[in-house]
């Protein structure tokens, strides 16, 4: 049944949020001739964003074709590598390919305060109505139903018919709706992150890249100093971002501060010569959402639709959120475009929001590693106990000293492996891993 259509002042619908999710969704609300406001806190957008951070191509792709003739991106992914730490040696392997060196690249490291300025003046050129400097303080409620939300500024209630909620990781607007509880700290990483100035000939002398070519490297173990965290060295044209996340609540218990985490990681053996000489340009702090698929919130409500971090829409195994971020926003716009076209916004016309997530890579993913985050949570041998083992039977291995290879092999079993990680608890944890790897 056809319901109330938006108050004549307002809008048709409005976004909160202008990061990844909520550009996406005010741009296809835009181009398909909606009348839409985007609303951001920031002094402009992305003022306030931080990410590692790899953008993957197809999702932005699929909203503005042909994007990397114009987006500020930095340098294209042609090689990612993984490193895990013991306190003195690394194992690493790596993936490079001449296939990411084609048009269109798989994927862009940015820095998210031009990417996303640049790509919310796509929606403001396409016809949103970008406001910035202008915080959302709570959603308007009619009876039972968001009808808009109110601002900081004076006279600053705005109504619409549907409002998407985009405004990232600490989403108050979701929480003031009741549809997400407050986030329990098991489910929340903070990660600190640092851009440091390095001249280009360096970054491709140090990463074996040519031009716009990039590496990326993801760095486990040591790191973690026994805590659930990882870290990540990516190449900008003529920086690095050098990051660190990890879980709020080990990091609350350990007492140590991010920063000593991230000194640690940056004056390992093998990352230091990466950095040698840089100079520290930018330093900054986020959190990201890890709960995954079983802390995920009420995805919509009567006239509501939620997406991006703000509802828990991250890959941490894969190390994807903006993409899908932006995936979500465009999915909740269509679903906003069709409740429009059929002048119904309850909450029956919100779920096909739901129905084209599950159509989609994004919960197909999420469910798939559900059980991922808890059984990280409980096996913090994985980033400390496993790093050493894996390291230290490397080394053993690899040190040729006259002692015969067979009884190498039953040392490192022995005193290696064994004694770590008895065989009744390595069998188990390989056994719940491979369950939670889905
Ligand atoms: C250190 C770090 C590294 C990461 N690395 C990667 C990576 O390499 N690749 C990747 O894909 N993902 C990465 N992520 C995750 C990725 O950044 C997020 O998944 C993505 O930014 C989510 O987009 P979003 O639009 O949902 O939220 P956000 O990007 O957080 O955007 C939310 C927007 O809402 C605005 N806002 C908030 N509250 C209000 C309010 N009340 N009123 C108005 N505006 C408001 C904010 O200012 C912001 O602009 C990383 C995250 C971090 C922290």
């Amino acid at each position: 049944m056809a319901e109330t259509a938006r108050r004549s002042d307002g809008f048709d619908v409005i976004v909160v949020g202008a990061g990844p999710a909520g550009t996406a969704a005010a741009y296809t609300l835009a181009k398909a001739g909606i009348k839409v406001a985007l609303i951001e806190r920031g002094v402009y957008p992305g003022a306030k964003n931080v990410m590692g951070g790899v953008m993957y191509s197809q999702p932005v792709g699929a909203i503005i074709p042909n994007f990397w003739d114009e987006a500020p991106l930095e340098r294209h992914i042609i090689e990612q590598q993984y490193q895990i730490l013991s306190p003195d040696s690394a194992i690493s392997g790596k993936h490079r390919s001449t296939q990411y060196a084609v048009q269109p690249h798989n994927r862009y490291t940015v820095l998210r305060a031009k990417f996303d300025a640049w790509f919310a003046g796509q929606a403001d050129a396409a016809g949103a109505y970008l406001l910035t400097n202008t915080v959302v303080t709570d959603p308007i409620i009619d009876n039972g139903r968001v009808i808009g939300v109110s601002t900081d500024r004076p006279d600053g209630d705005l109504y619409a018919n549907v409002v998407i909620v985009a405004d990232g990781v600490n989403s108050l607007i979701a929480e003031k709706l009741g549809l997400r509880p407050v986030i329990d700290t098991v489910n929340m990483a903070l990660a600190v992150k640092e851009i440091v100035a390095l001249p280009r000939g360096k970054i491709e002398d140090r990463f074996n890249l040519e031009g716009d070519e990039g590496a990326t490297i993801d760095i486990y173990g040591e790191v973690a100093r026994g805590m659930v965290a990882t870290g990540f060295i990516y190449t900008n044209k003529d920086s690095l971002s050098v990051g660190l996340g990890v879980i709020l609540k080990d990091l609350v218990k350990s007492g140590l501060t991010p920063y000593e985490l991230l000194d640690g990681m940056k004056n390992h053996p093998t990352i230091k010569p990466l950095l040698a000489g840089g100079e520290p340009r930018e330093y900054l702090a986020h959190m990201i959402p890890e709960g995954g698929y079983q802390a995920m919130p009420k995805l919509y409500s009567d006239g509501v639709l939620i997406a991006g971090d703000a509802a828990m829409m991250v890959n941490g195994f894969h190390r994807e959120g903006s993409n899908l971020a932006m995936t979500s926003g465009k999915l909740a716009a269509e679903t906003a475009i069709e409740a429009i076209e059929h002048k119904e916004f309850g909450a029956r016309a919100m779920s096909a929001y739901k129905t084209k997530l599950n159509n989609s890579y994004i919960l197909q993913d999420l469910r798939k590693y559900r059980k991922l985050p808890g059984f990280i949570s409980s096996r913090p041998q994985i980033f400390n106990v496993y790093p050493q083992i894996i390291n230290d039977a490397a080394t053993e291995f690899l040190t040729v000293d006259s002692v015969p290879k067979k009884q190498k092999q039953w040392k490192i079993w022995r005193q290696i492996v064994k004694k770590r990680r008895p065989l009744r608890k390595l069998l188990r944890d390989i056994y719940e891993g491979w369950r939670a790897f889905g």
